[in-house]
């Protein structure tokens, strides 16, 4: 039977980390949003439309590479409404075809989930592959004690949902009640029946970081840890302020550099590029490049990371030291960790900052200058 696609990759994605949109982030060697077209089509799509934003569109091609049979259309402020623009934007097909929409979010689409679904639409009006609820639910109203709640005849919805097109687009047009949590209780409000057929665990939705590290354990891909170690030093110069781990300090001097001089940022933005073998920050920011003049170098970091989650990788914990005998550094210690957590997207509790001095020996003893030391542990697809 043939059969279209819709996925639907509008999101930001944000609360999966730094960087690009999950759709986008490569995954066991591949993008997320790849694993899943290239499935449709080989389970014999007749056509996949691919809704995402402008910046989406702009990657597609790239990410898409060498692969017929796709097309891309700009979504809408919600989900509802990028489905629609997305059956709206299939050529034109029998009205009687079946349509699985899909999200980005669900790499692992596997033939049978296809196949059972294309099956179960010969007695329903909508087909979606469920997983039955093995966890014990508990309900806790807030500030009520925790309560037991039965799980019989509980499901959890998955996507794609299959459903004939003239099905959706009727069921679609006839909703009114805001913001729908899946299609198929679209199609169920407009009275239409919907069958269960066998989930699958790898269709499992990537939302957050840690998702991302067990989608692969599931595809049974193996992570490596890798170190990167990373160095800078800046002179002391004239000045009233100095930046530090991303932290402003009042000093009478400050750090001179082509940049606001932040030494910390520096080695640890070096430590990442060194754990991901992307050789170091001069060779990605330049010093001899006048657009770094001055520039905040919270940016360079989060270039590293960006880089990082380009590979599939995640940042485990990081440890700088700060090596001065000026200005005291464990005033500012805490808001140094919480900055750079910011800066990376990852916990408190994985982010160190140490001080030390050289018991006046050398240039930093001296006070002629500052150095930074930072070592990272960086996870990524073997
Ligand atoms: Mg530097």
């Amino acid at each position: 039977m043939t059969f279209s696609v819709v996925i639907v990759a509008a999101g930001s994605g944000t609360r999966a980390g730094p960087g690009q949109a999950k759709q986008w982030r490569v995954l066991a060697g591949k993008p997320v949003l790849r694993w899943s077209v290239e499935a449709f089509l080989a389970a014999g799509a007749g056509e996949v439309v691919i809704v995402t934003t402008a910046d989406g569109e702009a990657f597609l091609p790239r990410i898409l590479e060498g692969l017929q049979g796709w097309r891309s259309t700009l979504g809408g402020a919600t989900r509802a409404l990028s489905v629609q623009a997305g059956l709206a934007a299939l050529s034109e097909r029998p009205g009687a075809e079946p349509v699985m929409i899909h999200d980005a979010a669900r790499p692992f689409v596997s033939r049978n989930v296809i196949l059972a679904l294309l099956g179960a639409l010969a007695d329903a009006d909508l087909a979606l592959p469920a997983l039955a609820v093995a966890d014990t639910l508990k309900r806790q109203p807030t500030g009520e004690a925790a309560q037991t709640v039965s799980r019989e005849h509980l499901w959890r919805a998955q996507t794609p949902q299959a459903a004939r097109r003239d099905t959706l687009i009727a069921a679609y047009a006839a909703w009114t009640h805001g913001e729908p949590t899946d299609d198929a209780q679209v199609v169920e409000a407009a009275g239409g029946r919907i069958a269960l057929t066998a989930g699958d665990p790898l269709l499992t939705k990537l939302t957050y970081p840690e998702d991302f590290a067990m989608a692969e354990h599931l595809a049974g891909v193996a992570r490596v840890t890798r170190v990167g170690q990373g160095f800078d030093a800046h002179r002391w110069g004239p000045g009233e302020e100095v930046w530090l781990c991303g932290v402003a300090i009042k000093h009478d001097e400050t750090l001179v550099g082509h940049s606001d001089a932040d030494a910390g940022l520096h080695a640890l933005t070096d430590a990442i590029l060194g754990a991901i073998g992307e050789g170091d920050i001069g060779d990605h920011f330049p010093p001899t490049d006048p657009k770094w003049k001055g520039a905040a170098s919270d940016q360079f970091l989060k270039h590293a990371v960006d880089l990082v989650t380009a590979k599939g990788g995640a940042l485990v914990n990081v440890d700088v030291t700060l090596i001065c005998e000026r200005p005291k550094i464990k005033p500012h210690r805490q808001a140094m960790r919480e900055r750079l957590a910011e800066i990376l997207s990852i916990p408190v509790d994985r982010v160190s900052v140490k001080a030390t001095t050289t018991e006046k020996m050398g240039f930093t003893g001296r006070g002629e200058g500052l150095a930074a030391s930072a070592v990272v542990a960086v996870e990524t697809p073997a």
